[in-house]
């Protein structure tokens, strides 16, 4: 399997080429962060620039989320989750397949900081390494060396990941790896289902009580594309703009409803949420039950219509005449 650095280099030669050929007018990947152990988005017309495109366990963004604000021809890198979201915008009529250059990245998880932080007791500016090697996580702090299996460090959704490798590219930029599945995924899930709905409805309330309204989860979701979204309407007003509980609730189960057979479990809603609300709980489950109730998948195939915009005659039963 080529290694991070490897399929860096060739990133960097194929975005340069293709800037410089004109077969694109954007370029959006990853350079490095200003904090430790973080990337950011890097979208540049500039060819000098691609010398800055990484890849490393800390790729997080789901880079789909700015194809729909980009003019122009767009050379974009992807994860196996953010291809499905590419793949899913393209479904929807958001995005024309010929207007991107799908660069794909073979992914085999990425690294959690918060797991990091607890396993290790240290904040993340205070440790000097992490390095992935296979199924082992090595983490440097004074000095010191500390090896931990991979799973106990990767986010939740890498380990449910079904597609880590791009299903739909251009380029592929190393060799495919495998489905990760791990159990270990769902644990947080599971242990909500095992609750009466009293017990449930209690959690909801604690969590989303901490909830500041940020919108961060909505604006970093490439399946939250409406142009003007639901909170913003004053009439009606389908939500309270405090910040109260019962309107969090009420928002997080319409966006919900709005991302079902869009939500490709790419995991950056939790991610961005500054006050760790558990989102993937409600995503996931709802990932689930759109697969269990219309065997549909976001993202899998950019010929299939779309789940929520499309319905054949003899599902209307009757409403439509
Ligand atoms: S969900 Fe899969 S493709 Fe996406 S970042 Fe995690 S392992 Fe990679
Ligand atoms: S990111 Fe978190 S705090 Fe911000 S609106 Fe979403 S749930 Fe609330
Ligand atoms: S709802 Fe969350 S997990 Fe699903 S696509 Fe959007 S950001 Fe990704």
């Amino acid at each position: 399997m080529l290694k991070d650095r490897e399929m860096e280099q060739k990133l960097r030669n194929e975005a340069r080429t293709l800037l410089e050929q004109g077969k694109v007018d954007w370029i959006i990947g990853f350079e490095a962060g200003s904090l430790k152990f973080s990337t950011t988005p890097l979208i540049t017309k500039d060819k000098n620039d691609t010398e800055r495109l990484v890849i490393n366990p800390f790729i997080v963004n789901n880079l789909a989320d700015f194809l729909t604000g980009i003019k122009g021809r767009v050379g974009i890198v992807v994860k196996g989750c953010d291809s499905r979201s590419v793949v899913s915008l393209i479904q929807d009529n958001k995005v024309v397949r010929e207007d991107v250059v799908i660069l794909g990245v073979p992914c085999t998880g990425l690294i959690d900081l918060g797991k990091v932080e607890k396993l290790t007791g240290k904040y993340r500016d205070e440790l000097d390494d992490i390095t992935r090697q296979g199924n082992k996580v090595t983490i440097r702090v004074n000095g010191q060396k500390k090896e931990f299996p991979a799973t106990d460090v990767l986010f939740d959704h890498c380990l449910a990941c079904e597609l880590p490798t791009p299903k739909e590219y251009d380029l592929l930029l190393g060799e495919p790896s495998p489905p990760i599945a791990n159990p270990l995924a769902q644990e947080k899930i599971e242990k909500l289902k095992q609750m009466t709905p009293e017990q449930r409805w209690g959690v909801w309330e604690k969590e989303l009580s901490r909830c500041i309204r940020c919108y961060a989860c909505r604006n970093v979701c490439p399946a939250c594309f409406c142009q003007r979204c639901f909170v913003e309407e004053t009439e009606p007003q389908w939500v309270f703009p405090a910040p109260r509980w019962q309107d969090n609730l009420m928002f997080q189960i319409i966006r919900n409803i709005h991302v079902a057979g869009r939500c490709t479990d790419c995991g950056e809603c939790e991610r961005a949420c500054p006050v760790n609300i558990p989102l993937r709980s409600l995503t996931r489950e709802m990932y689930d039950i759109v697969d269990e109730l219309f065997q549909f998948k976001a993202g899998m195939d950019k010929d299939a219509p779309p789940l929520l915009t499309h319905y054949e005659e003899e599902e209307a039963e009757g409403i439509f005449r």
